[in-house]
């Protein structure tokens, strides 16, 4: 049996290596943005994957991840439930941001 540490460790180490997978076969995804299903950021391309018909970043897939492998949930769903708030702030930020440059 291994420990929330471990698996949290190995989760971080197969997401990180999914990021550079796509970076090594699209060089453009490390760059290229889409808005996360998830947290609703702004996040490169690279390293993201589509659960569901839901696209999360690379920062939420090893959310979804570490959550399937400890059991804290069974689908994206209910990762997209708890990050919620996580995503309005998100959206706030991005909001914040179109204000600005609509300032300048
Ligand atoms: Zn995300």
């Amino acid at each position: 049996m291994k420990s929330k540490e471990e698996i949290i460790e190995e989760m971080q180490q197969v997401v990180e290596q999914m990021r550079l997978d796509d970076i090594e076969d699209n060089p453009e995804t490390e760059t290229e943005i889409f808005e996360c299903d998830c947290c609703g950021q702004g996040k490169p391309l690279a390293g993201s994957v589509e659960y569901n018909g839901y696209r999360l970043c690379n920062d939420c897939v090893l959310l979804a991840e570490t959550g399937f492998a400890l059991g804290k949930f069974t689908n994206v769903e209910q990762l997209i439930d708890a990050m919620e708030d996580t995503r309005l702030e998100g959206l706030c930020e991005i909001i914040k941001a179109e204000e600005r440059k609509a300032n300048n």
